[in-house]
């Protein structure tokens, strides 16, 4: 079989970005060309990739599009590759790295295209292997599925949680329309915000026999420019879903027949290629193993380099040496699972250490291969530590409070809840605590809004001081403050609010004049304090803990008032 290359099926209309613009820029840009990714380039070198998949990940993570840029968010490195390669390798590649596209770059490593699956698909004369296979052998059997008057955040996050890119919506159990990511992308480039399903959903739906075969099946998909397939069985009913992903995904196993039937002829062309296969993972970015009866088998220069070990140190040992204790058990636990699967199709997290004992963040994806004559586990490892930094970065970012340091008000919201409910199950108390700052506006209106910002902070710190480990305090409003206490009753409650009360008062702040005179300022805090009772819902308690503050103000300030 000839074997053409990645230049003659792919896209030359790659839409890039700067490293230092927007997320929002990137959707909007995004839903202008109708295209899923874009490439963020510096002097037209790859530097990171976004796609429709990861928008829909930030946005189940609340993230401020308009504030974050790209550099914080994209996937980096990126997988590229040249424009001689094998149409079967970047297959391969694309399954291995569980990508759905990837850059072509030229021999000075800049960007002249992309290639995604579909082109894959459409021009790997896949009809001459793939129309064997019928749909119902590799479609998925679990339909996920929302009701269209469930609320769009739902949907983003079945998306998250299944790493999948579309779900179907369903009226009375009849599958009556689909989102994709490509939906909600679109509703943020245009600033639409929908709250439910049914606002922004595709009625357009695409039902096959499962009898039809997998070339039958993408051909349906591209002509009707949709993401997905139902598969319904003879009597008409839904019984599966069908991605391009998955039949890609099916491209490797028949790859691996055709490369063996190839070697089998030993022509010099195939020789050649074998070797261009090999040459392709020994220079792969992604880690690359292969490990038998869980030994260490094989190992690619790029995984030893982010190990920082020697081939020697890593071949024939057992590979839950390196790994943390923590990961060992999903990791085995996942080998025995592919002694009958076959391929596990969403990669893992591990954690794992390096020679220098550095912890890192891997992803990683098994798939059983033969092996020297035996069966083997390819694993492929994708560092991805600096995500898991910038991902814990933007989360603190997301709930914290940035004058105070404290959380926010949307994450007291988030929490309260959890903890009224985890308070209710267990049985165990909970106490609240709302905080109002006495005549804060005369402070503002003599000093100064800044210097009223600083005198918030100094508050804030001195309530982070009060409390104990368990204790969460939030900046709920402009200057008023919660706490939650949990597991604690009115007692040892009193004690942290009396230590704060005091604390405050006793603090000398040095607001200046706007005539640069230095003056002693003091200021008190009003508070209410109540604990959760078994009828209270989220309102009723925090309500309370309002009216409780209410009186505080009103019995002279700088005083506590417990209600029940
Ligand atoms: P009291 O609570 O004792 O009844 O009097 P107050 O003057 O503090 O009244 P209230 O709590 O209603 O006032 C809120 C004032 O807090 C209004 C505004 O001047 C000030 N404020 C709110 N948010 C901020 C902020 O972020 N920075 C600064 N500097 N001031 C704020
Ligand atoms: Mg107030
Ligand atoms: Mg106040």
């Amino acid at each position: 079989m000839e074997l053409d290359n990645v230049s003659t099926i792919m896209s030359r209309d790659v839409i890039t970005l700067s490293p230092n613009e927007t997320l929002l820029s990137a959707i909007i840009k995004m839903n202008k060309n109708n295209v899923s990714c874009i490439v963020i380039v510096k002097d037209n070198k790859p530097e990171g990739i976004l796609t429709e998949r990861d928008i829909i990940y930030l946005k189940g993570n609340n993230i401020d599009f308009n504030l974050v840029d790209l550099k914080t968010v994209m996937r980096s490195p990126v997988i590229a590759v040249s424009e001689d390669t094998d149409i079967p390798e970047i297959a391969n590649l694309m399954v291995i790295n569980g990508l759905r596209r990837l850059v072509v770059v030229d021999n000075n490593h800049k960007v002249t295209g992309i290639v995604t699956q579909t082109d894959i698909i459409k021009n790997l004369r896949i009809d001459s292997f793939v129309n064997l296979k019928k749909v119902e052998q590799i479609m998925n059997r679990t339909i996920i599925s929302v009701s269209e008057e469930e609320p769009l955040t739902k949907a983003i996050s079945l998306m998250s949680e299944n790493k999948i890119s579309c779900v179907v919506v369903k009226k009375d159990s009849k599958p009556i329309g689909i989102i994709t990511e490509r939906n909600i992308t679109k509703a943020i480039a245009e600033n639409i915000t929908p709250v439910y399903i049914s606002e922004i959903m595709d009625t357009k739906l695409i039902t096959a026999s499962k009898d039809i075969n997998l070339y039958e099946a993408t051909r349906l998909i591209d002509e009707n420019m949709v993401r997905c397939l139902i598969i319904t069985d003879d009597k008409g009913d839904s019984i599966g879903i069908i991605t391009k992903s998955d039949i890609i995904k099916n491209l490797r196993a028949d790859y691996i027949t055709i490369l063996k039937n190839m070697l089998r002829q030993k022509s010099r062309a195939l020789v050649e290629s074998e070797l261009k296969y090999r040459t392709l993972v020994e220079q792969s970015l992604e880690g690359i193993m292969i490990i038998q009866d869980g030994i260490i088998k094989f190992i690619n220069p790029t995984l030893l380099k982010i190990l920082d070990y020697y081939q020697k140190d890593m071949l024939g040992e057992d590979i839950l040496r390196f790994l943390y204790p923590d990961s060992r058990a999903l990791f085995s636990e996942n080998l025995k699972k592919l002694e009958s699967d076959k391929s596990i199709d969403s990669p893992l997290e591990i954690r794992m250490l390096s020679k220098n004992n550095k912890g890192l963040h891997m992803e990683v994806l098994l798939t059983q291969i033969p092996y020297e004559g035996k069966t083997g586990v390819l694993v492929t490892f994708r560092d991805i530590t600096e995500r898991k930094k910038a991902e814990a970065e933007l989360k603190r970012l997301v709930i914290t409070d940035d004058l105070t340091g404290l959380f926010n008000q949307r994450y007291f919201y988030t929490i309260i809840v959890k903890e009224i409910e985890r308070a209710k199950r267990h049985n165990r108390q909970l106490s609240l605590m709302l905080i109002d700052i006495d005549f804060f506006k005369d402070f503002n209106d003599r000093y100064g809004h800044w210097e009223g910002d600083f005198v918030l902070k100094r508050i804030a710190d001195i309530i982070s001081k009060s409390i104990r480990d368990i204790d969460m305090a939030f900046r709920y409003g402009g200057e008023e403050f919660t706490i939650l206490l949990p597991e604690t009753q009115y007692d040892e409650a009193i004690i942290v609010a009396e230590r704060i009360r005091k604390s405050v008062s006793e603090t000398v702040f040095h607001p200046f004049t706007l005539d640069g005179e230095l003056e002693i300022v003091k200021k008190t805090v009003s508070i209410g304090l109540t604990e959760l009772s078994p009828y209270d819902d989220m309102k009723s308690f925090v309500v309370r803990a309002d009216n409780a503050m209410y009186q505080a103000k009103k019995s002279g300030r700088n005083k506590i008032v417990h209600l029940l």
